[in-house]
């Protein structure tokens, strides 16, 4: 099939919001000559949203639905609907009406003026104190360990272009960042921003406080997976041969000073002695999980069909 714009939505409980979100699609993108497809992804929702995706489906036939067999969560989700769409350019957005569907155009419209990626970011963002705090910190570092300058990397509402999601391995909650996983030094991309809406119908799947401690690991994960992903061995292998190289370095020390300088290890150095010796293990054991990493990582980018999710059904052949 050729297709110009996907649009990728996960859905998870939200049968109140679907029938507005897709008569509203359905108005807007109907007016422009775009050929489109619009994939939701049902995330193992326990409500009846995916009944009314094939109601829907059989309403709309560019409304194609996947049912994940179980709640993978957000991310998973729209990698799914990823792997399934067709379009040049991809757009994710949320399925809770916070994202307003009139906006698609507009992110059609800069990837056609040659942008690789636009994002969306809130034009009001009414968080005040802590969590503005927060948010800007969590911003600076993102932008510093990413290299990459956007305003905010949180909005789920993006395009990208298909080559950018074709190689991309993400996992966990990296909807976060993926601003900063797909793009790269020289890549063009642009923020616009946007009205985003308090949520009518639904609730909010995701806490404040639980946010913060997983978006820090987040971090921690994203700052290895740009920079040693592809090359473990680098970090654990230099890490180690740190630790060997200071603890031979003590060790010899303590030694010379035993047998030439009359030094009492057992009675005043032990502690030291023990510690040499601990940081000589320790570097090797930094060798051996670099190697191990190496080795993983060589069968991970081999086995390229592992499948994150299982798919229970389709409407109007999303995929295919
Ligand atoms: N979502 C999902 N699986 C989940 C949680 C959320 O597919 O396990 C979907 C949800 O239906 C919505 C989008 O992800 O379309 C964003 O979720 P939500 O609105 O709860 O997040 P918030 O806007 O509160 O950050
Ligand atoms: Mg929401």
């Amino acid at each position: 099939m050729n297709c110009d714009v996907s649009i990728v939505i996960p859905i998870y409980n939200e049968e109140l919001n679907l029938d507005e979100l897709v008569s509203r699609l359905a108005e807007t993108l109907s007016s422009t000559n775009y050929i489109f497809e619009v994939i939701v992804v049902n995330d193992g929702s326990s409500d009846n949203s995916w009944k009314k995706i094939i109601s829907l489906s059989t309403k709309y036939n560019f409304l194609k639905g996947i049912d994940l067999a179980g709640n993978y969560g957000q991310t998973i989700a729209l990698r799914a609907g990823f792997e399934a769409s067709q379009g040049e350019i991809i757009i994710a957005m949320d399925g809770d009406l916070q994202h307003n569907p009139e906006d698609v155009p507009r992110f059609v419209e800069l990837m056609h003026q040659g942008y690789d990626m636009v994002g969306g970011y809130k034009e009001e963002r009414p968080e005040l104190g802590f969590k503005k705090w927060i948010s800007n910190t969590a911003h600076f570092i993102i932008q510093k360990i990413s290299g990459v300058k956007m305003k905010y990397f949180g909005a789920t509402f993006k395009a990208y272009r298909r080559y950018q999601l074709d190689n991309l391995n993400f996992l966990g909650d990296a909807t976060r960042f993926m601003g900063a996983l797909v793009l790269r030094k020289g890549m063009r991309f642009t923020e616009i921003p946007l009205k985003i809406n308090e949520r009518k119908a639904g609730t909010s799947n995701y806490k404040f406080s639980n946010v913060i401690f997983e978006v820090i690991l987040d971090l921690i994960f994203l700052k290895f997976f740009l920079t040693y992903m592809h090359k473990p061995f680098r970090l654990f292998g230099v890490v180690g041969i740190a630790s060997f190289l200071i603890g031979l370095f003590l060790i010899g020390g303590i030694l010379f000073g035993f047998f030439f300088l009359g030094l009492k290890i057992k009675e005043n150095y032990l502690a030291e002695f023990l510690f040499s010796i601990f940081l000589i293990i320790l570097g090797f054991m930094f060798f051996g999980f670099g190697v191990i990493a190496e080795v993983g990582i060589y069968n991970y980018f081999l086995k390229k069909n592992n499948t994150l999710y299982n798919i229970r059904s389709k409407t109007n052949n999303a995929g295919s």
